[in-house]
């Protein structure tokens, strides 16, 4: 499965809607410090579920708002939509029928997270599992950020095996198995 779109609106420096179709190959972002370039990356791990405000160089959820500057007032909600092309019927159950996979996250002042597949409202968990079972995932092997190369060297065995299985797409599973335990 590739990204072939990703739309912000309100994340971060992104206060307006931007819609970045993303073509096949490689694809660089370019800019001077501080114009958004590692913004658009943490909006990409953010509608993957990402759960760790931290990771997102932010002190809290809601941190992701765009805030405001001394020309444009402060934003109320963040939205995030990815789309995935399906077209090598790839994709994890229910999903594999579907020619592409719209997957948004929306961010409300007070409100929390609330994300869609397909227009349709599902949990965090389900939009972790897409991901996880794809081998892909914002804490996944695939988003590779700045210190993770030199993380995974000094990783346990244990923290190794891990990031194995994510590669894997067998970390969906372990979660499934929790949570039938706790039923
Ligand atoms: P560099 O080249 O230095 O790595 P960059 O292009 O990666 O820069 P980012 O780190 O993506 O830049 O963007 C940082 C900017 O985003 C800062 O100016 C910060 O004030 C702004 N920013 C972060 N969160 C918000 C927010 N919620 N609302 C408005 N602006 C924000
Ligand atoms: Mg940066």
């Amino acid at each position: 499965m590739n990204f072939t779109r990703l739309r912000l609106a309100g994340f971060k420096t992104f206060v307006d809607p931007v819609d970045a179709p993303i073509e096949p190959g490689l694809t660089g972002i370019v800019g001077p410090n501080g114009c958004g370039k590692s913004n658009l990356v943490e909006a990409l791990r953010w509608v993957m579920g990402e759960s760790s405000f931290k990771s997102l160089r932010a002190s809290g959820m809601e941190d992701v708002i765009f805030a405001g500057s001394s020309s444009r007032p402060a934003r109320n909600h963040a939205e995030v939509s990815l789309t995935l092309d399906n077209a090598s019927g790839r994709a994890p159950a229910p999903y594999e029928a579907a020619a592409e996979i719209e997957v948004s996250r929306k961010i409300s002042r007070g409100l929390g997270s609330a994300y869609r597949i397909n227009g349709r409202e599902v949990r965090a968990r389900d939009v972790q599992l897409l991901f996880a079972d794809a081998s892909s995932g914002a804490r996944s092997p695939s988003m590779v950020g700045q210190g993770r190369v030199g993380e995974i060297i000094n990783a346990r065995p244990d923290q190794r095996r891990r990031i194995l299985e994510e590669a894997a797409g067998i970390a969906g599973l372990h979660q499934r198995r929790r949570e039938a335990e706790q039923r």
